[in-house]
């Protein structure tokens, strides 16, 4: 196979020997790839600035000598974006690794991950420029990277009843049918979505691309909605994700503020 151009965002940079890396970056066409990027710790190196993490670059990619090596080796890369503006806080920090770690650990090798990627930037250029609240970016990711990945809930109406309104609903985490408050009751289950919350799920899974981000929640709904997009996300995701504790070791990341915020 010959050399070939793409455009992709690194997600992870590991040292290698004294001045290499071997990278792992998302691409719209063929998932996610692994390169060996020779001398691209050393400064003087043309690949330095284009293989750094959360860096959006242009790869010239030569494939491994037979058909099972899946490592390929960066020929060139043009530094195009980044997305590393996140020192401004532990809180914005935390949730962009966060989504860097869970889309590491969704199956996207070797097969097309354009929405995956889009929405990955996305989310990365909404935390960037302080477009929106940490803690939303990552609902949002949460739901919306589920839906991508063929989990979308079912979020239309009470599964046993029908019911589309109401002032409270049990979303189910593992096969994402919905319950109303009276059909939850006699299932057992507590609720975990109010009103507002409810709609902000429905929002997130259905919005077009460029609308994802214009809703808005009040503070008490909003803790629901943040618990729920977590536990829907973790149930979908077979790995342990590190980011997470980081995450919540944050004192601004306390579980129990929904209960004392409004
Ligand atoms: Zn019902």
């Amino acid at each position: 196979m010959d050399e070939f151009v793409i455009m992709g965002l690194v997600l992870q940079e590991i040292e290698y020997g004294e001045s290499d890396r071997i990278i792992k970056i998302l691409t719209a066409e063929k998932g996610l790839i692994s390169a060996f990027a020779k001398n691209s710790m050393r400064l003087t190196s043309h690949l330095f600035a284009a293989c750094g993490q959360l860096c959006y670059s242009e790869f010239v990619l030569r494939p491994g000598r037979n058909a099972d090596d899946k490592m390929y080796t960066v020929v060139e890369a043009g530094y195009e974006t980044d997305f590393r503006d996140i020192i401004y806080s532990f809180e914005a920090q935390g949730v962009a690794m966060y989504m860097v770690e869970y889309t590491l650990g969704l199956s996207l090798a070797d097969q097309p991950a354009e929405k995956e990627l889009k929405l990955l930037m996305n989310c990365l250029y909404m935390i960037c420029k302080k477009k929106a609240d940490p803690k939303i970016v990552k609902a949002v990711f949460e739901l919306r990277m589920c839906c991508e990945c063929g989990f979308l809930p079912q979020l239309l109406c009470c599964r046993d009843c029908g019911a589309y309104d109401g002032e409270r609903f049990y979303l189910d985490m593992e096969d994402g049918h919905l319950l109303c408050e009276d059909c939850a009751a006699k299932a057992k289950v507590v609720c975990n979505l109010d009103k507002g919350a409810l709609f902000a799920v429905r929002y997130i899974c259905l919005a077009e691309d460029k609308k994802l981000f214009g809703f808005r929640i009040s503070a008490s709904s909003a803790g629901y909605l943040f618990a729920v997009a977590e536990q829907y996300a973790l149930a979908h995701m077979d790995k342990p994700l590190n980011t997470l504790k980081f995450l919540r070791s944050l004192s601004s990341w306390d579980p129990d503020q929904k209960q004392t915020k409004d």
